[in-house]
This record gives structure tokens, sequence and C-alpha cells, in this order.
């Protein structure tokens, strides 16, 4: 199982996977981050199906096409801005990426790529963010042999570092 997860430094908007998921904000209406970058890359028309998709609440999950992109869609997940970890935060993190999967399994995807949902502008601390994404990443590579590939695409080396100490505790 272990070999179709990984985790690589590097920009999410240069990978051809079946889909790569943005760290979105409710209103699917693009902002910084890797929000702003992946609709950079993507043109236009990708903020144009976002607006037919109407709001995303926090810990779901919306899937539009990868326009420009190598890839070809986008899962754009809603993450929970960081309040301190007493108003569900660690829940609506996992919900996040369990929508993600939950979503490829409708479309038939078997190769993701992950930005560090949350982890940036919404301050989640990414030591305690790690451990629920490669959690949830496992449990889904364990239910779902048809998932080929899950690649979590870290933008800053010691954000990489951090989650392969996350993947090698025990
Ligand atoms: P959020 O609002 O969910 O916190 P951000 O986009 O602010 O989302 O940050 C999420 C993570 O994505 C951060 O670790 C940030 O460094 C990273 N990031 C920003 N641009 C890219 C990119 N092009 N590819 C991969 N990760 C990126």
């Amino acid at each position: 199982m272990t070999e179709r997860l990984e985790l690589i430094q590097g920009d999410i908007t240069r990978f051809a996977v079946d889909a790569v998921v943005n760290a979105a904000n409710s209103a699917l209406s693009g902002g910084g981050g890797v929000d702003g970058a992946i609709h950079r890359a993507a043109g236009p028309e990708l903020v144009a199906e976002c607006r037919t998709l109407g709001r995303c609440p926090t810990g779901e999950a919306r899937i539009t096409k990868g326009y420009r992109l190598p890839a070809a869609h986008v899962i754009h997940a809603v993450g929970p801005v960081w309040w301190g970890g007493d108003r569900g935060e660690d829940a609506l993190l996992a919900s996040c990426y369990r929508s993600v999967f939950a979503l490829m399994e409708q479309h038939g995807l078997r190769t993701v790529a992950f930005p560090s949902i949350s982890t940036g502008s919404y301050s989640f601390p990414i030591e305690r963010a790690a451990p629920i994404a490669l959690r949830e990443m496992r449990e889904a590579l364990a239910r779902r042999p048809e998932l080929e590939r899950v690649t979590v695409v870290l933008f800053s080396a010691r954000d990489l570092k951090v989650y392969q100490e996350a993947l090698s505790a025990p």
C-alpha cells in the first residue's frame, strides 16, 4: 500500500493526474495560495464552472474539469480555518480528505495529487494536520484497490519533512 502513497516537494499545478485537489474556500471563488496558483494555471474557465456550483460547506468537496492544467479534474476541498482546535477542526479536515476520495470513486478516478489542506492561510498546524491527512489516505488506499497513486505535493522542504516524519512515525 505504501508504494501507492508518495510525498513530493513541488508545484501541484504541474502534475498530470486524474485529479488535483485544491484547498478552496467555501465560495469556490479562487483566492491566494494553492487556490490562486490552480486558478491561474487552469485559466478563466475554471472559475466560470465553479460559479455554477454554488457554495461548498467546510469539510466537503466539489469536482470540476481541469481546463488548461495537465490534470483532468480539480477537486475543490474546503478545509477548516484553525480556531485553536476545539471547534471540530480535526474532524472537518478528515472529512475533506474523505469527500475527495468519495468523489474519486464516483467518477472512476485513480490518481490524485493533494496539497496540504488548511495549513497555509487557514493556519491549521501542519504537525497536527499531516497525521490526519496520511491516515485518511492510507485508509482509502486500503479500502480501494482501484486507487493507483496518491501523491502529496508539499510546497516547501520544511513541509515535506513534516509529512515524511509523520509517515514514518509508528
Ligand atoms: P489553506 O487556505 O487551506 O490554508 P493555502 O493555499 O493557504 O490553503 O495553503 C495550503 C498549502 O498549500 C500551504 O502549505 C502552501 O504552502 C501550499 N501551496 C501553495 N501553493 C502551492 C502549489 N502551487 N503547489 C502545492 N502547494 C502549494
